[in-house]
């Protein structure tokens, strides 16, 4: 996959990093919202009820815009409805632990990110194992991060950005979706890359962070262009850089942050779909299927185009592509979390 060198980069700044002892955000429930499927599934019954998809964060965040993205096609394929909840807190983990204890019947769905392969390293009692406690459905989509401030932030470069935090450090404010969340984890990188310490101010999504950003009551953060785009392209928050080796086709005029001077800061957020452990494999399959065929809707591609990303090839919305990424990434992570000494409390 595209971006393994990418995270090697992003997990050696990682290991940069000094302890700090860090506050998780608190929890909440959100509303759910429904998408319904017109044809009908397979042999078996699954699905005779709605389906419940899990987002570990706010709703009208990047996690959630993409999960309700393919909830509408995947019920199609399956012949049911799916409603999508939102259970944020704690940097996903409130959600992602919800739906590890629910019963493993195919009802209850996880979407989440690279928070998962995290969380474990960053949580001293998370209550949950990613690796044991659920089962992988498929990979999603690799989503580019991109530094933005609010519009009226005095720095107008990446290079004057990082000038400007350094000698106002104690008053200069960083949103971020809470402790292992991909913000939290970008923003990290940011603070090690510009060698400065700053005040985070944690959201239980980047939604609700990102319209504070607009309000100008935060100073800026690192967020999937899924939720930042179009307030980018309005020119309602200002853009410093994009996260990833390659300029992003639909922000055009943005820089990479090699290009911005800063070449250290590199990393995009991967999604996938989980169920509890002991789903039967029947069920899995099922899913594996719905979301194979929502990744290869064109109306999915075209969306996600225009948010600067795409779903994964084919061959990655399987499980077993999806359990050797978070293998891959706790070890990853976890190795990198722990030498630093990062901690939530
Ligand atoms: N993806 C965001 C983050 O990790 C959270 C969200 O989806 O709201 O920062």
């Amino acid at each position: 996959m595209r971006t393994t060198s990418t995270y090697r980069a992003a997990a050696r700044m990682i290991a940069a990093i000094g302890a700090a002892s860090l506050v998780a955000a608190c929890s909440g429930n959100g509303g759910g919202t429904t998408a319904t499927g017109g044809a009908t599934g397979g042999g078996s019954a699954y699905p005779d009820k709605n389906i419940t998809f899990v987002v570990p964060f706010s709703a009208g965040g990047p996690t959630d815009t993409v999960t309700r993205m393919i909830a509408e096609p995947m019920a199609a394929k399956l012949g049911g409805k799916i409603v999508v909840q939102n259970v944020e807190g704690a940097g996903g983990t409130v959600g992602a632990g919800e739906v590890a204890r629910a019963d493993p019947d195919g009802y209850t769905v996880l979407m989440h990110h690279i928070g998962m392969s995290t969380a474990p390293a960053l949580y001293a009692d998370l209550g949950y194992k990613p690796l044991e406690d659920f089962l992988t459905v498929g990979l999603v989509t690799e989503v580019p991060m991109t530094v933005v401030a609010r519009k009226d932030f005095q720095p107008k470069t990446l290079q004057e950005l990082v000038t400007y935090v350094k000698a106002n450090a104690a008053k200069v404010t960083l949103a971020n979706a809470g402790i292992g969340a991909a913000s939290h984890l970008c923003g990290l990188l940011f603070q090690t890359a510009a060698g400065v310490k700053l005040q985070e101010v944690p959201y239980e999504g980047t939604g609700p962070a990102l319209t504070d950003l607009v309000g100008g009551q935060v100073d800026f953060m690192c967020d999937q262009t899924t939720n930042t785009s179009g307030q980018i392209t309005a020119g309602e928050v200002k853009a410093y850089a994009v996260t990833t080796p390659e300029r992003v086709k639909s922000l055009p005029d943005l820089p990479t942050t090699t290009e911005a001077g800063l070449p250290q800061l590199q990393v995009s957020v991967w999604h996938g779909l989980y169920v509890p452990k002991g789903t039967p494999p029947d069920v899995v399959a099922k899913l594996t299927e719905a979301l194979k065929t929502a990744l290869a809707d064109q109306k999915v591609i075209d969306q996600m185009a225009k948010l600067g990303t795409a779903p994964v090839p084919a061959e990655d919305a399987t499980p077993e592509a999806h359990t050797a990424k978070l293998q891959e990434q706790i070890g990853t992570w976890g190795k990198v979390i722990a030498d630093a000494g990062v901690k939530a409390s």
